[in-house]
Order: structure tokens, then sequence, then C-alpha cells
């Protein structure tokens, strides 16, 4: 039977199917799984002659780290129990990337379509001003970030907001992430969480014990992913599987889907789609008529980076990927996890996967608390010192590198560069902590729950350690 419980209690649902392999009281698990602070606001705005009752919400889940951090959702369906399941989930997500945030959301009831640019920068400058009234924002108290609907244009208004009101706070622009590099962004934003994705795909795929038990080689080369969405996570995600040799053998988008076994050349495909509005009728590839049939491809990777529930109790078994990377957020539904475990298909949670918008989130803060951008104080240092050793090892052999290779020698870290590494480790070594958790508990759970565990521990030795208020 399908879903009978709200998202938060699903949520609640995954916590307790992992806290039983956790040591804790049931007062520290009842503490981790509440969340802290919800603030229900209302607040009037003009919109062209009539006054217009805005319904919004800042929920932070956790407090066991400070700030809170989680994106600002702009959606009619946002209500006070997404707000909170999502809130609760970015408490996990943060303590499974080892990012030291509590979990915070907030959405906005609202279709962002039905407004004007203008409109909307005045809901969103109230909605920052009602933040800053409850002192539900700050670099050292809450810092949200984009989500559905919002970007760097609503982070540029909100910070701007919060500077006009905080005037003189040296470290006004953390008080939010995603802000356009111009405002104080970080470069390596955008296509962080698709980066992550394939970081983290590429680290399971590459031990070798796990891809035999699913009948594959290790390695992402020659692998075969079909991708839905292409989004920013989506097309992000295609984009750096593509390039590190992957053949791309399906994509989704929402007016239906293509596949060719041969692959598809992801670059002609987004091209085919700006200049016809859509994906169908690529030459080569088969039109599928929706995007869920797509899902359904023979692949050996599924990444659904699109909406959630797309893989539940109705398709599941015809599902033929054996691993599937959660890119969106909750893409499979609990009853999907049950068919698919069965069938011994490796999913890896999204609470890990698409983690990378929050790592670089991270980044981004730290950068604007140091007021400095990565890699100025010693990019030309390490450059002059890569020159100084390759000269030294010319001199030495008597052999002298090409002008590509001395580039690459020589080069100093740019921003980019560092963002990128910074990514890449922290999606291998939680990807490890995550695999020698599920180990330990011989394979008997899903790489999810395992995940669930791995960051109750942590959020329960934080509350231990902080030791409770008499
Ligand atoms: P987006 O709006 O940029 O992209 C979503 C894409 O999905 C769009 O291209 C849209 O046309 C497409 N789409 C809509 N309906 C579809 C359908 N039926 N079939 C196939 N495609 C369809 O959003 P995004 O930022 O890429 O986010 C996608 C998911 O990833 C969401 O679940 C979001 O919460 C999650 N996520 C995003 C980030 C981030 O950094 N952007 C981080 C973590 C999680």
């Amino acid at each position: 039977m399908e879903q009978h419980y709200s998202f938060f209690q699903g949520v609640e649902r995954n916590f307790d199917k992992a806290a039983k392999y956790t040591r804790f009281e049931a007062g520290i698990l009842e503490q981790i799984k509440a969340c802290n602070s919800i603030y229900k606001m209302k607040f009037p705005v003009k919109i062209g002659d009539k006054i217009e009752v805005i319904e919004a919400y800042r929920v932070q889940h956790s407090h066991h780290k400070l700030p809170c951090k989680g994106g600002i959702r702009y959606s009619i369906d946002v209500n006070q129990d997404e707000v909170m399941a999502l809130a609760a989930l970015m408490t996990y997500k943060c303590a499974i990337v080892n990012v030291p945030f509590g979990g915070g959301k907030g959405g906005i009831k609202i279709n962002p379509k039905n407004y004007t640019v203008f409109e909307l920068e005045k809901i969103t400058r109230r909605y920052a001003s009602e933040l800053v009234k409850k002192n539900f924002i700050g670099p050292g108290i809450d810092v949200p970030a984009p989500d559905y609907g919002t970007g760097g244009r609503e982070m540029s208004w909100i910070v701007d907001t919060y500077a006009s009101l905080k005037p003189g706070e040296v470290d006004a622009l953390a008080c939010i992430t995603g802000k356009p590099v111009t405002q104080g962004g970080v470069n390596g934003r955008t296509e962080a969480t698709g980066l992550g994705i394939y970081y983290g795909i590429r680290e399971a795929c590459g031990i070798e014990d796990d891809m035999k038990a699913l009948g594959l080689t290790t390695g992402i080369k020659g692998k075969r992913v079909v991708v839905q969405g292409l989004g920013n996570v989506g097309y992000h995600a295609a984009k750096f599987f593509y390039d590190n040799g992957a053949i791309i053998v399906g994509l989704a988008e929402y007016e239906g889907g293509i596949y060719n076994a041969n692959g598809l050349a992801l670059y002609d495909v987004v091209a085919h789609r700006k200049s016809t509005g859509s994906i169908l009728g690529f030459p080569g590839a088969t039109d599928l008529k929706n995007s869920l049939e797509t899902l359904e491809m023979d692949c050996d990777i599924l990444i659904p980076a699109a909406l959630e529930n797309v893989v539940n109790a109705s398709n599941a078994d015809r599902i033929k990927a054996k691993i599937i990377g959660e890119g969106a957020n909750g893409p499979l539904t609990p009853e999907a996890d049950e068919i698919l475990g069965k069938k011994g298909v490796m999913i890896i949670p999204d609470m890990y996967l698409n983690a990378g918008g929050v790592t670089v989130s991270y980044f981004e803060w730290l950068k604007n608390l140091s007021h400095v951008r990565f890699g100025r104080m010693d990019k030309r240092f390490s450059e002059n010192q890569n020159a100084t050793i390759l000269s030294t090892v010319e001199s030495l052999t008597g052999k002298k590198v090409t002008d590509s290779e001395r580039r690459q020698i020589q080069h100093g870290p740019d921003e980019v560069d560092l963002v990128y590494s910074g990514l890449e480790d922290t999606m291998i070594g939680s990807y490890h902590e995550i695999r020698d958790q599920w180990i330990k508990l011989e394979k008997k759970v899903d790489l999810r729950t395992a995940a669930f565990v791995v960051a109750i521990n942590k959020v329960g030795v934080a509350y231990e350690e902080l030791g409770i208020f008499p």
C-alpha cells in the first residue's frame, strides 16, 4: 500500500528504523527527532491595488550545532509538515557530510509564477525582515539557501535586507548562501550538487566487492546511465558522468524521454531541446511517451533528479537499474525501497548523495566569514614553488616537459579548484563512513538506514556532550 503518513512522519519512520541500531537512550532520540523551533508567519504585502496576506515558515530542526542551515522554497504546496520534514532531513544531511550546522528549512506558500519580479522582491524582503525581527536569520543563527522556486536573485534580496537592518555587521554576507559570485557567492556552487552525485556514485562504483555483488565491473567508464530531469541537479550530474566516459543511454524531462542503447550525445541533446523546446525527436534516439517510462529502461545506473516519489510501489519491480543514485529529494517511496532492496538494487540515498549543495554552501559561509576568496593567499605562492621544483627536476634530469604539462604542473589553485577538491574529499569520506556502518551492520539494512545511523550517532554524541540544561 502507498504512503498513508505525512512527509514528516515518513522521516520519523526512517529515523526509528535506524535508531534501534544506536546506543542512545529514548530521551536523546526524542530530542534529536524533534523540531526545536517552528516559526509560522503571516504578513501583508500590497500586490497590485490589493493587500495579500502571505503565509510563510522557517523551521529550525536542530540546535545541536549552530547556525541552522537549509533552503527556502517558494511553492503553493508549502505547508508546516513539509518544511519540518525538509528541516529534519537537513540535520541528518549536514551530519553525514560533516558540515557543522543544524538543519533548517523555510518556505513561502506562493506560486512565484503568479507574481511580477517587483512583487517577488517585496515578498522576499518582507519575509527576510520578519526573520530578522524574530532573530531567525544570521551568520551564527540560521543561514538559508535556495531551494525550489528560489535562486541567487532571492538570496541577493535577502542579504541586502539583512545588511540594511544590521548596519555595520561585518559578517552580514554570511547570513545566507547560494548568492551570485558577485554578491559574495562562491565559485562552483551552481554545479555542486550534480558534481557531488558524480563523486558519490564514482566512489561506490570503485569498490570491487560491491560491484561484483551487483554483477558490474568497477569504474564509471562504460557504465550505462539514465537521468531523469535536466535541471540544475540532473544536467550537472549527467554532464560529469558524460565527461568522464559513462554512456548516457536515457534522459527524461517533463515532456517525455529518449533512449539510445548506444549512447546519447548530451550536449547535442541540450542544444536540440533549446532549439525545438523538447528532448523528443532527437536523431537516433527512441522517443518514450512519458518520463516515467524512461526510469524503467535498461541501464546500470539510474539517477532520478527531478521530483519526489517517482519510483513507488506501482513501478519499482520494473526498474532494471542495478544502482539508483537519488539526485532529487525523496524520489523513492519507502515501498519502492523495500521492493528494490529485495531485488538487490543498490540505493545510494539522497541524504548523502545530493549533499554537495550544502557542502559547498558551507564553503561559501566560510569564505564570507574569512572575507577572502579561496586561493587568494596561496595561488601565486604554489605556482612559484611548483615552477622552482620543475626547473630543478629539469636541470637535474636534463629533460624538458611539454608546454601543456608545464601549465598543468605549475598551476596554482583557483577558488573553483579548491571548492571541487573539498567537495570530492567530503563525498569520498562520507561514503566510506556510511559503507563502514553498513558493513558493521552486516549489510542487513540498506544504505539509507546505515546513513541514518551515521547521522544519529553524530547528532546524539553532540547532544550528550552539550549536556542537558537542568
Ligand atoms: P530544477 O528546477 O533546476 O530542475 C528540475 C527539472 O526537472 C526541470 O528541468 C524540470 O523541467 C524537470 N521535470 C519536471 N517534471 C518532470 C518530470 N515529470 N519528469 C522529468 N523531469 C521533470 O531543480 P533542481 O535544483 O535540479 O532540483 C531537483 C531535485 O533535486 C529536487 O528534488 C531538489 O529538492 C533536489 N535537490 C536540489 C539541490 C540543488 O542544489 N539544486 C540540492 C539537493 C537536492
